[in-house]
């Protein structure tokens, strides 16, 4: 071998492979966009995929399949893209944490006989006229949830030695008293123009806890991003919505779990994807929460800052989330586009506004005017066929 190239760091390792490897679009190579029409939207006969085709492109004319004129024309990295979002994005599976496509596809393979016997829709129109194989997606297990350190903060007795390390590993942040994030009240059932209302509502009141709080432990729960506040909320458009904005009285200290860990090698144990699980997984992950609040509590923090659940949906960025068998966390190179999919909600401990340790600088009304939605298709499969 002549390579005299010096040895690459792994940092640049991770990113050339990011290069090299296509099929975790959004990174699905230019090579593949030679702008020749294959198919179109009108040679499928599933309906979502037709209105899946729009969103991936928008090139017209008249198709080489078909002949029709009315769809978007299908070249190969359109039907790459396509195949990635409506078949691969659109059977996620969801364990109780985690997360991973059922499906996958490449252009080497034939489609596995279980599959075929799925019979889905419009499938063997992506193997016979644009060129791909699809089969069962075997993902890596730290992808469904099997992390030790998520294992042992499922288990009462190991979650202390666990929420200890979070507690030291994660960054404690200051929030600058001038720094204005906003609280939402829906339908409250007193004064809506009284600053009191916007607290966290008071112990002897039975209301229904959420992620973080708990009989033990009230919380305020903000956010910078008034969006995430309002969907957080599940506020309605018949609802009465009201909107406080917030500073606090003097500097805060937070745990900020937003943080991104840096971490290499086993990803079987990582703290980081174990806190990323956490946040996306239902109510009940909401124990284990709860349980890292009232610590941070113990410990002198007076919030949270934490990604709220709803992220995704606010960002619009779906993607799954390893890149041959490697968190997409652990790239350098997508570590700001990481960032970006973070929306932050500030939780704080207490009753913020009875203890002074806020202020609240004006409260609105808030009318919803227009609400939109982007969506994604994908097919209907009776997951008992797969692997998982
Ligand atoms: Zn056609």
């Amino acid at each position: 071998m002549n390579d005299k190239r010096p040895p690459m760091k792994s940092s640049e390792r991770l990113d050339e492979m990011i290069r090299a490897f296509e099929p975790a679009y959004p990174f699905i190579s230019d090579a593949y966009d030679d702008k020749k029409p294959l198919a179109c939207s009108e040679c499928f006969t599933d309906i979502g995929l037709r209105l899946e085709a729009r969103n991936v492109t928008a090139m017209t004319g008249a198709c080489p399949k078909c002949e029709s004129k009315k769809g978007v024309l299908i070249t190969r990295k359109s039907a790459m893209v396509l195949a990635y979002r409506y078949f691969s994005l659109g059977t996620m599976h969801e364990p109780d944490y985690g997360r991973a496509p059922l499906l996958v596809f490449n252009e080497h393979t034939k489609t596995t006989q279980n599959i075929k016997d799925a019979n889905i829709t419009d499938l063997e129109k992506f193997e016979e006229v644009l060129g791909m194989g699809f089969f069962e997606y075997g993902p890596p297990l730290w992808m469904l949830g099997e992390i030790e350190p998520l294992k042992a903060l499922r288990k009462k007795r190991q979650r202390p030695a666990i929420i200890s390390e979070i507690l030291d590993r994660y960054p404690s942040i200051i929030l600058p008293k001038d720094q204005m994030f906003f609280r939402v009240r829906v339908n409250p059932s007193g004064d809506p123009s009284l600053y009191a209302q916007y607290d966290s509502p008071p112990k002897d009141i039975n209301v229904e806890k959420g992620r973080w709080d708990s009989k033990q432990l009230s919380i305020m729960y903000c956010s910078p991003d008034i969006q995430t506040c309002l969907h957080e909320c599940r506020a309605h458009v018949s609802d009465q919505v009201f909107l406080a904005s917030v500073t606090g009285r003097s500097n805060l200290r937070l745990l900020d779990l937003t943080h991104h860990l840096e971490e290499s090698g086993d990803w079987f144990r990582s703290l980081d994807l174990s806190i990323q699980y956490l946040f996306q997984a239902g109510r009940h992950s909401y124990e284990i929460s709860r349980a890292i609040a009232k610590s941070a509590k113990d410990a002198g923090f007076d919030g949270l800052f934490v990604p709220s659940h709803f992220s995704s949906l606010r960002t619009g960025h779906h993607y799954f989330q390893a890149i041959r068998g490697m968190p997409i966390r652990a790239f350098p190179a997508l570590r700001e586009q990481q960032k970006a999919k973070v929306v932050p909600n500030l939780l704080l401990f207490g009753h913020p506004i009875e203890e002074s340790k806020v202020k609240i600088l004006s409260v609105n009304r808030v009318h919803m005017e227009r609400a939109e939605y982007t969506l994604r298709f994908g097919p209907v499969i009776d997951e008992g066929l797969f692997f998982f």
